[in-house]
């Protein structure tokens, strides 16, 4: 078993949970913050922000460098970190944890590379709930060699069109590439069977775990992808820090994608060897604190029963799904049946962006706009909407809030 699972036992209590995160106690403008935009960040529990703190207050060094016990505690607790992200998503090894700044780059590094190994008999498919970092970063490369984007239909729903995305894989698909869940409408992918299609027709795969990282286990090895992404800061961790986790024969021949220091194993004026996995994909110096406070966050999320926490995150979806279709002039966006941690919703009464600053004036943060995914809402005929986002630390009287507060909104619109 591994060492980062929780204790036998645990219990999930939510009250114990929030009074681990000292911003769940702030007011906005009188009133207690109902923080609910969890698909754009989550919030740090004090052990995350300890740990960022303990580093800088006790052993900054530069890492893998210096000939000084600084240097040495902060080497150690820095390649620890990438121990504990390797144990916890079961990378086959250490090597295959690249450090990013987020999934953004975590999915430029690998389109960067692809671009260098794509002809233009080469197709890229993707799907059309896809945030911008995982459309726009494909389009591109693509553009450069002439190969061919796809794009595979979703149905009303939200739900991805399995029989549409068979269709469309085909001897040509060079990679595949879609979310574990969509940060717009809360779909949850069947990313082991969408894999292993990509596989029967010989196709690597990227999933964008931005969203599915903080709501469930993941197993890189079981999925038997090619490519697992995710950030640090929708995971209880700080902004800056992510992973690029990928297969090591895979990655050890990726093309490179920056150069610099501590990417290379010997420099002459003339030319280059490049240094080992991890490092050839890391040039220059880490974001050292990110990781050390994102394998904080890690333990601090493994040691919970994630079972539990699927429990209390369902329920509350539940709860508030159930006061939004009984909400008159609401209509919810994105209805699948295997759906986490978001309610998009449009109103009758109004924009999405007044319905979010006049949630805000009661203390209400949620998300409005295209959430990154634009043409995910041309192609569900909307122009933006609002979006609740839920974590572990929600609570139901929360969900009550929320609509308490809609209800107030609908009458100032009115
Ligand atoms: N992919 C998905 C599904 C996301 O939700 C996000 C962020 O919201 C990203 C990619 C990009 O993540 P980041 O901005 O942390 O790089």
């Amino acid at each position: 078993m591994s060492s980062l699972a929780k204790q036998a036992g645990a219990v999930f209590d939510v009250g114990a949970i929030r009074q681990q995160f000292p911003i769940l106690s702030r007011q906005i403008d009188g009133k207690p913050l109902v923080y609910l935009d969890n698909a754009a960040t989550t919030q740090k529990p004090q052990c995350v922000i300890d740990a960022l703190v303990d580093y800088y207050a006790t052993c900054n060094a530069n890492v893998h460098r210096g000939a000084h016990q600084l240097a040495d505690e902060a080497t150690r607790r820095y390649e620890g970190a990438r121990d504990t992200v390797a144990e916890f998503i079961n990378a086959n090894s250490r090597n295959e944890v690249i450090w990013t700044s987020g999934t953004t780059e975590s999915i430029n590094i690998v389109a960067k590379g692809l671009a260098q190994l794509l002809s233009s008999d080469d197709e890229v498919l993707v799907t059309e709930m896809e945030h911008h970092a995982n459309l726009v970063t494909w389009q591109q490369a693509c553009k450069q060699v002439g190969a061919k984007l796809v794009v595979a239909p979703i149905k009303e729903t939200g739900e991805l069109d399995l029989e549409q995305f068979s269709a469309l894989l085909n001897s040509r698909t060079k990679l595949v590439a879609f979310p574990h869940i969509s940060n717009a409408l809360g779909t949850v992918n069947p990313i082991a069977e969408l894999t292993a299609q990509a596989k029967a027709v010989d196709a690597w795969v990227l999933i964008d775990g931005a969203q599915g990282i903080a709501h469930g286990s993941v197993d890189v090895q079981a999925l038997a992808c090619d490519f697992y992404v995710f950030s640090g800061h929708k995971l209880f961790g700080p902004t800056g820090i992510g992973v690029l986790w990928g297969r090591q024969d895979l990655l050890a021949e990726w093309p490179v994608w920056q150069t610099g220091g501590e990417m290379i194993s010997e420099v002459t004026y003339q030319d280059a060897v490049w240094n080992v996995l991890p490092y050839r994909m890391e040039a220059g110096t880490p974001d050292i604190s990110g990781a050390i406070a994102l394998a904080a966050a890690i333990r601090w999320f493994a040691g919970l029963d994630i079972q539990a926490v699927q429990v209390h995150e369902a329920a509350l979806l539940e709860a508030a799904t159930r006061q939004a279709e009984a909400f008159d002039g609401l209509t919810i966006v994105g209805t699948a049946a295997d759906k986490v941690g978001v309610l998009s919703f449009v109103m009758d009464a109004g924009h999405p962006a007044d319905i979010g600053f006049l949630l805000d004036r009661q203390g209400i943060a949620i998300r409005t706009g295209h959430h990154c995914a634009e043409p995910l809402m041309d192609r569900l005929g909307v122009p933006g909407t609002a979006r609740a986002s839920f974590s572990l630390y929600n609570t139901l009287e929360e969900v009550d809030a929320l609509f308490a507060a809609l209800s107030k909104v609908k009458t100032m619109l009115a």
